[in-house]
């Protein structure tokens, strides 16, 4: 079988991560397994509990898999849970805080962001079946394969949080919700508390981005979302109340 990132007839992995299973370390129990909550329009609230992460057959051979994608995984864990020598300081802007985040190496961070976007593209599981980037999945995959993250002003991903709420509520994993019309596609991710927000470049209506994203000096700014904005995030995802 052909895997879909390098094209070569390999001998494909039978679990292949779409979203890294670091990126849900908050939610995972002691037995390793965590709580799914999923909404469409399909099928009714599902809360259930599964044994790992999210995982799909026959899509990547293991050097794409585990020392492409590997490689990445492991400088974004470090960068986003720690293990690199990152400054980090907080601060505000009128109201809205923010956490800036100095020291980031900009083409393995912005390739792995890159790297989750497509791969949830790429994806036949139910969950990313909104996911769909389209022209841009070949034009990302090309970057993927020839270690290009582009400029900052392609496919930035904004990232908002709201770990940082005690009375929050972690456990979610919803479907990606996006937004797609020629000029600009939109794809939201909430993946443990964090909101990874994806944009195929930067225009008029999304200026602010340029702030918040990863540039090339290796700064990105984490929006601190307040209490208000992230129940309604959360309701939007899950239809629910739950904060
Ligand atoms: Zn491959």
């Amino acid at each position: 079988m052909k895997c879909k990132l390098c094209g070569n007839e390999a001998k494909l992995l039978k679990k292949s991560h779409i979203i890294p299973d670091f990126m849900y370390q908050d939610l995972f129990d002691e037995k390793h397994r965590y709580y799914e909550v999923i909404v469409n329009k399909e099928y009714p609230l599902r809360n259930k509990l599964r044994q790992s992460g999210v995982y799909e057959p026959d899509i990547l051979c293991s050097i794409c898999d585990n020392e492409k994608f590997g490689g990445l995984e492991t400088y974004a864990s470090q960068a986003l849970y720690g293990g690199i020598k990152l400054t980090i300081e907080n601060g505000a802007i009128n109201s809205s805080k923010y956490t800036r985040i100095k020291g980031l190496d900009y083409s393995k961070f912005k390739l792995f962001l890159m790297s989750v976007w497509w791969r949830a593209s790429i994806s036949n599981l139910p969950v990313f079946q909104h996911v769909n980037l389209g022209k841009h999945e070949q034009i990302i995959r090309d970057k993927l394969l020839n270690n290009d993250p582009g400029s900052s002003e392609e496919y930035p991903c904004a990232i908002f949080t709201y770990l940082h709420h005690d009375n929050n509520y972690h456990p979610i994993i919803a479907e990606p919700k996006c937004n797609y019309s020629d000029q600009q596609q939109i794809c939201t991710f909430l993946i443990g508390g964090n909101l990874f927000v994806f944009y195929t470049h930067i225009d008029e209506k999304t200026e602010w981005v340029r702030h918040s994203a990863i540039n090339e000096d290796g700064v990105m700014q984490i929006v601190q979302m307040s209490e208000n904005l992230s129940a309604k995030v959360v309701n939007k995802f899950v239809g629910m109340d739950l904060l």
